[in-house]
């Protein structure tokens, strides 16, 4: 049987990230991917152009993901902050741009860059990456843990899991993580879609089928009282409302478990529309999941399960999300950093290599 220091189960965007923080740190680690191509979901992103982060302070990011993410998210995102991250991508060949709404973007806006980054960074530092590799099972042995796939069975001291939500099943992320998990002892926060559109009574539709407003301001509110406002595009779909002032407006609804709510929509031009949504379009088709592995069970200082030592966790699989603009891969990447750092401190290796100093390129073996 193979025995490595690390697993990390899912090659998505934290678990990609965890990699190549592993070969940073000289970490002898394997990336398990159970598609035959790693970060479907990650070519999605920003329409393929990837919208990386949100070029705002640490602390600000912090502030608009709210309670209970966004104390929870602190020690990631301070120990790897939006300035840091387009640092990094920059000492790694591929600097970004800061568009529209402060959202940062590789400068190529695509996102198979990112990808193919990822790629040339695990290779250049012998980090392994197995795709066409479901993880079928995850068990904990006297000396760290036991990973089975369909045709191999590995062992390492510590595991990572990357899994991601439940949102978009067809790029990999069908909730396994979070099913080992609950079997290793921990609690799962109910799922919700986030960043997702709403359905809605047909005259509201009007004949607008297509029609995208820009620059718009929703409130939400609910038991009559005003409870948020989200800013951003409103467009009108076949099946109900979209955009991303009601995508945003969402996941606050999901956050807050509100039942009975309407949203408030103020056009550019001063009009006024009052929609008492349906229901939101379901989870598979939001593109961040509300819920998974519940944050009061992990360490947020070295994401390490409180329930299970060893066992450590990062990005969807958790019950992190953020509003659009970059957030949530911010999430992924801060917390994939942590992680692989805390694991990397119990392996008795030092830190990373300072953002402030990097090079062009990290040096190469
Ligand atoms: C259409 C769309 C657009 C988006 N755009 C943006 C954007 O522009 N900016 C932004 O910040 N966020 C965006 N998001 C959200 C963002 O993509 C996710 O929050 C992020 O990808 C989560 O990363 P993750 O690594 O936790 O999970 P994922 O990216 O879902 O990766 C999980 C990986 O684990 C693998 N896996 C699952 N189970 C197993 C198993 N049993 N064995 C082996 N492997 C397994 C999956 O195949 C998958 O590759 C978007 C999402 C969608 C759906």
């Amino acid at each position: 049987m193979e025995k490595t220091d690390l697993i990390i189960i899912g090659g998505g965007a934290a678990g990609l990230m965890a990699g190549v923080a592993a070969g940073e740190l000289g970490l002898k680690a394997l990336v398990l991917e159970r598609k035959h191509k790693p970060g479907r979901k990650l070519l999605m992103c920003g329409n393929a152009r990837c919208n990386l982060t949100t070029n705002i302070s640490g602390e600000r990011m912090l502030q608009m993901f709210g309670e209970p993410v966004g104390p929870f998210l602190a020690p990631s995102i301070r120990a790897f902050d939006p300035s840091m991250l387009q640092r990094w991508f920059s000492a790694n060949g591929l600097k970004t741009v800061v568009k529209t709404g402060n959202k940062v973007y590789p400068h190529t806006e695509q996102a198979s860059d990112v990808l193919n980054l990822f790629a040339d960074q695990l290779r250049e530092k012998e980090i392994s990456l197995a795709c066409s590799s479901t993880v079928q099972a995850l068990e904990k042995t006297e000396n760290g843990f036991c990973v089975t796939s369909g045709n191999f069975v590995v062992e390492s001291r510590f595991v990572l899991v990357a899994t991601g939500g439940v949102s978009y099943p067809k790029t990999g992320s069908v909730g396994d993580g979070q099913e080992w998990a609950k079997k290793l002892g921990h609690t799962l926060e109910r799922y919700r879609p986030g960043l997702v559109g709403f359905e809605v009574e047909p005259k509201v539709l009007k004949g607008r089928v297509g029609t995208i407003y820009e620059k718009v301001e929703v409130e939400i509110v609910s038991g009559g009282k005003k409870a948020a406002e989200t800013r951003g595009f409103y467009e009108i779909e076949k099946w109900g409302v979209g955009g991303t002032a009601i995508t945003d407006a969402s996941r606050f609804i999901a956050r807050n478990n509100f039942k009975d709510y309407e949203l408030i929509i103020k056009l550019a031009d001063g009009r006024t529309e009052k929609i008492r949504p349906l229901r939101t379009r379901p989870v598979k088709e939001a593109m961040v999941t509300v819920g998974g592995v519940a944050l009061d069970e992990i360490d947020s200082q070295t994401l390490e399960s409180k329930k299970c030592p060893g066992l450590y966790f990062a990005g969807e699989v958790l019950d992190i999300d953020g509003p659009t603009g970059g957030y949530n891969l911010q999430a992924a990447f801060s917390s994939a950093r942590l992680a692989v750092a805390s694991i990397g401190k119990r392996c008795g290796k030092g830190g990373f290599q300072s953002l402030e100093k990097a090079p062009k390129r990290w040096k190469r073996k």
